[in-house]
């Protein structure tokens, strides 16, 4: 230590210095309330320095230990951050330029990556310990927006979202139908997941239109029910399953648009000794009878 520095620390003996500035070379880093910054300033105009370390990055506390290892190293310990969505992950800070940066442990090209890159920006799609995430969902462009908002976590309403059913996400915009989400009551539902354009994950529960009433045909638990029947009091309803058969979003969607399905097997009779084909098909009054 100087005694330059050494003087300074005698008037105020509540700064610590945890080290020569990297930048600069000429101040010491200090703890301030916000942020630890060189303390170099010869001249308020053109001769100062203005490196300076965040107290706190993604939601990471850095310590002044923290500190000393990235003026020693040129980069921290690993660290646990928080992105936005309030998923955990493993990164350190370095230094770029003349600034702080936050890097991801393993080094985001080491992660693996879905074979759909982001169809918002087009960059690639890795897979983190929580999620889907597009290269660019941690950087920022020059007026400070976030590049990219694409994150498909991998447990959304409870269900764990498997590798296809991103990859499905990312080509197509939306999923299959999908079963085993549960909302905040606790209670199953299902429903296809929808990506807008802004990277934006919705639920969408709508199959098509009620062909009695013209209100949407809802995915249940059970059945496809009219989305009306508490406002209308619309009763047209398909059971999931019928005659031991699973019935298929896009059979109830034929099924509703033509009246009848193409025929279809696998059916079973009451005592399930028999498995018969048929066509489905909806009276004039709306009931669904097996052809
Ligand atoms: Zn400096
Ligand atoms: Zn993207
Ligand atoms: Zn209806």
């Amino acid at each position: 230590m100087s005694e330059e520095q050494s003087q300074e620390q005698k008037k105020n003996p509540a700064v610590t210095y945890l080290g020569p500035c990297p930048i600069c070379g000429k101040g010491q880093i200090a703890e301030g309330n916000v942020v630890y910054r060189c303390n170099y300033i010869k001249n308020l105009k053109d001769d100062k320095c203005d490196f300076h370390i965040f107290k706190t990055y993604n939601g990471a506390e850095i310590t002044p230990e923290h500190v000393k290892q990235l003026l020693e190293n040129g980069k921290t310990e690993i660290i646990e951050f928080t992105s936005q969505a309030g998923n955990k992950f493993n990164g350190y800070l370095t230094i770029e330029g003349k600034e702080v940066k936050m890097e991801f442990a393993n080094g985001l090209e080491n992660l693996p990556q879905l074979e759909t890159p982001c169809p918002i920006c087009g960059e690639p799609v890795y897979i983190f310990n929580t999620g889907y995430g597009c290269k660019n969902i941690h950087e920022t462009d020059e007026n400070g927006e976030k590049k990219c908002n694409l994150w498909i976590s991998k447990t959304i309403a409870g269900r764990t979202i498997k590798e296809k059913e991103a990859e499905q996400l990312l080509l197509e915009k939306k999923t299959s139908f999908l079963d085993g989400f549960r909302n905040n009551q606790g209670n199953l539902f299902s429903t296809r997941l929808v990506l807008d354009n802004e990277g934006n994950i919705h639920f969408d529960s709508t199959v098509c239109k009620c062909p009695k009433c013209g209100g949407d045909v809802k995915i249940g638990n059970k059945s496809y029910n009219c989305s009306n029947w508490k406002t209308t009091g619309c009763t047209f309803n398909i059971w999931r399953e019928i005659a031991y058969r699973k019935i298929t979003p896009e059979e109830v969607q034929q099924l509703c648009e033509e009246k009848a399905t193409k025929i279809l097997e696998g059916f079973k009779n009451k005592d399930k000794s028999k498995t018969f084909s048929g066509q489905l098909i909806l009276s004039d009054d709306f009931v669904v009878k097996i052809l």
